[in-house]
């Protein structure tokens, strides 16, 4: 029986989760700094001054912007510190801070278990903070709000606590009140101990106890027994026993409080000021008492890769192993990093594993996991902790690995197709070699940014999901990797494709002295049903461009030898399209007849007898062009709900139902993307910024014919 390095019920697996600007990055240095000198507690580290370790963490920037940083945490009160086994583990998971990454904030909340998420004192509950509080109730992820800034000019705790009832969800309760407020905030009252704490030594790193004051008893009383009554709701024993006026013990509400967090029934929230070193080791407290651990969470659920049967993993190290690939990241020091988290078994550095989404084995080398100041070289890897492989070559994002007796494919975290497009051209020579090896990097960390070439131009074209996506991504390769380049402006990705059967010949015919050329070929094209992740819809596409080639050539009519370069001919001529020069999809093709010639037929001639061929066959099927429609959500204050359903309309969307969402409005519709260039901006000034979108690709779609007509007439 394997021995764990760590008990399980001591490890947090959790994010912090922000609004830009609410404060993330300096709560997160704050937390580093509290859990290191923690950790430090015993170490050389003398001359090293607080601010020196702190400008340094911050000129290497790895650690803040690491997808997975662990760290160890003794509760505030504990007399032992120093003991191991009275801390506990933390890894805290990089959430990103910006809503237009869709697909990095729900990766994300795959493999947390639980998230502080972090308000601005001043601003309340803003836009941004909605979206991702949505996505965390999606993922049903038990949270702890911490409301950050109340040092600053018009900060009020009251009006964000309000702010977070009315916006985010009514089951909020005040675990704390502020003693004083602006430049006068000086601490905070704990209301389940009834105790008072102020923050002193350096960087606040010592939590002392204090008289409540005076002037806050009343209030500090009134809020307990609020407190008291939202936590036993969750107890019938507790509930009868308090109506009976027996106060539960401390021990009693906790666990309580505990449970209710953990099935998202309660959240609870702290205050504080992480730029005064104020009130964050409470909120580690608080992580320690409420989020829940990897054993609070239920099984993962994957499926057996040959059978299709479902099956369910628990963070149980005698199970067999599996993990998710959940990021990958260059690090400066080692080359390219795998984060992963294990959800069954054990596995360990050297061994091999097998990766059930490619179907290949790896050798996993090192493994490490960062820390705030080191990288630990970690032996072995047990359920419900997350690490970083060095060296995995083939596995991506998203990828299962697993044992290879016990093939498991976890469920995938779904990708959506790239939608938007644009050319990008390096300045010099020089330029083009980095560029390519920065594109190829930046493609293998996230799986929604490709990389192409124009046939025709030649050019490099980059797609992803979004306008912002791709200045994101244009941004870093300039930034990170130099590449100095023009950029064209973001296309919407359109496709072609055909609608009715259709037959052609295509003849290359050169006889004129010396060698000539002789390629003739016969051709039969129909439509194709797209397919939809295994489910067939028609007209629809949102997987794999869906493309048969079939061979019914009889007797030799066109040897074999040539066979191959008809079908090059044929996919050549379907990236270049016939309408507008996009790419064509979802067509079957079959050669039936031909001729040749015994000196004068090549290869090159049956290419290009197959391209002209298949132009022919394709103009006469009713071409058409295809174009992404997007799954658009908006969340708004109901006021705003008819300005919102019209400006959807008036972009050929269709509203496909209205939801609540606590105190808003989400409008779900289906738009063309070429209709949402912008939007961010038009939704802004119609709601005075109250507002925030979603969009998601859902599938491609017959252009109506006027527009056909534009998006022709724009190509010539
Ligand atoms: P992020 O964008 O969420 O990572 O936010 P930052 O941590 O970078 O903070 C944004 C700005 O707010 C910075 O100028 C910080 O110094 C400031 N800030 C962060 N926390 C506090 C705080 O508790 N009080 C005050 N007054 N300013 C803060």
């Amino acid at each position: 029986m394997p021995t764990r390095d760590y008990p399980l019920e001591k490890v947090r697996n959790f994010g912090i989760i922000a609004h830009i600007d609410a404060g993330k990055t300096t709560t997160s240095e704050r937390v580093l700094y509290y859990t290191g000198s923690q950790h430090k507690i015993g170490e050389v580290h003398e001359g090293e001054t607080t601010t020196d370790w702190m400008e340094q963490e911050r000129e290497r920037g790895i650690t803040i912007t690491a997808a997975a940083i662990t760290c160890f945490w003794a509760r505030t009160d504990e007399p032992d510190k120093k003991s191991l086994d009275k801390k506990y583990r933390f890894n805290i998971i990089d959430t990103p801070g910006h809503i237009d990454f869709t697909v990095e904030v729900k990766r994300s909340m795959r493999v947390l278990d639980g998230a502080v998420v972090v308000f601005d004192g001043v601003a309340g509950v803003e836009p941004q903070s909605e979206t991702n509080w949505r996505y965390a109730d999606e993922a049903a992820v038990p949270r702890i709000c911490f409301i950050n800034k109340l040092d600053r000019m018009g900060a009020s705790f009251e009006k964000s606590f309000q702010s977070i009832l009315d916006r985010l969800t009514k089951a909020a309760v005040r675990m704390q009140l502020p003693i004083g407020a602006e430049e006068k905030f000086e601490g905070v009252i704990d209301l389940l101990q009834m105790k008072a704490f102020k923050f002193e030594g350096e960087m606040g790193s010592e939590v002392v106890e204090m008289d409540i004051p005076e002037n806050h008893r009343g209030d500090a009383s009134m809020y307990r027994a609020k407190l008291i009554e939202s936590i036993v709701e969750h107890d019938d024993q507790l509930m009868t026993d308090y109506l009976d006026g027996k106060e539960p013990t401390q021990e009693q509400l906790k666990a309580t409080l505990r449970r209710a967090v953990i099935a998202n029934k309660i959240f609870p929230v702290y205050l504080g000021s992480a730029l005064k070193n104020k009130g964050v080791q409470l909120v580690l407290d608080a992580v320690v008492d409420y989020l829940p651990s990897p054993l609070d969470m239920p099984p993962v659920k994957g499926i057996d890769p040959k059978t299709g049967e479902e099956i369910f993993r628990t963070a149980n190290d005698q199970e067999p192993f599996c993990a998710l690939a959940f990021k990958l990241q260059a690090d400066p020091f080692v080359g390219q990093l795998t984060f992963f988290r294990v959800y069954s078994g054990t596995v360990e550095a050297g061994s091999y594993i097998y990766n059930s989404t490619t179907g290949q084995k790896e050798r996993l080398g090192r493994i490490v996991r960062l820390q705030a100041n080191a990288r630990e070289e970690v032996k072995k890897v047990y359920a419900g902790e997350i690490a970083a492989a060095v060296g995995l070559k083939d596995t991506k994002t998203s990828h299962t690995l697993c044992d290879e007796a016990h093939p498991i494919q976890l469920e995938q975290i779904k990708f959506p197709e790239p939608v938007i497009s644009l050319r990008i051209e390096p300045k010099t020579k020089a330029d083009q070699e980095k560029m390519g090896l920065a594109l190829k990097k930046l493609g293998d960390e996230d799986p929604t940014f490709r990389v192409s070439t124009d046939n025709e131009t030649m050019e490099t074209l980059i797609s992803g999901m979004g306008e912002l996506h791709l200045e994101i991504l244009v941004d870093r390769m300039k930034r990170e990797f130099n590449v100095e380049a023009t950029v064209g402006t973001p296309q919407v990705a359109y496709r072609e494709t055909i609608q009715q059967r259709s037959e052609a010949e295509g003849k290359y015919i050169k006889q004129t002295g010396g060698r000539g050329q002789y390629g003739h070929v016969r051709l039969r094209i129909k439509p194709l049903e797209p397919v939809v992740e295994g489910k067939k819809i028609s007209k629809n596409i949102t997987r794999e461009d869906h493309f048969e080639f079939i061979n019914s050539i009889k007797g030799g009519v066109v040897p074999n030898e040539y066979i191959p370069a008809v079908e090059k001919g044929v996919r050549e001529a379907m990236e270049r399209g016939i309408v507008a020069g996009f790419r064509m999809v979802d067509i079957s093709c079959e050669l039936y007849d031909g001729s040749y010639h015994d000196v004068d037929s090549s290869e090159i001639a049956f290419k290009i007898a197959a391209s002209m061929g298949f132009q022919d066959a394709a103009k006469q099927a009713r071409p058409v062009i295809l174009e992404p429609i997007m799954r658009v959500e908006v969340v708004v204050p109901e006021k705003f709900m008819g300005d919102i359903t019209g400006s959807l309309s008036s972009k050929r969307g269709s509203i496909e139902g209205v939801d609540e969402r606590g105190l808003a409005r989400a409008i779900k519709a289906k738009v063309p993307l070429a209709e949402m260039f912008g939007y961010t901006t038009a939704l802004r000034s119609m709601t005075e910024g109250r507002a925030s979108f979603t969009m998601e690709f859902d599938h491609y779609e017959m252009v109506p014919q006027t527009v056909a007509a534009a998006i022709i007439a724009a190509r010539k």
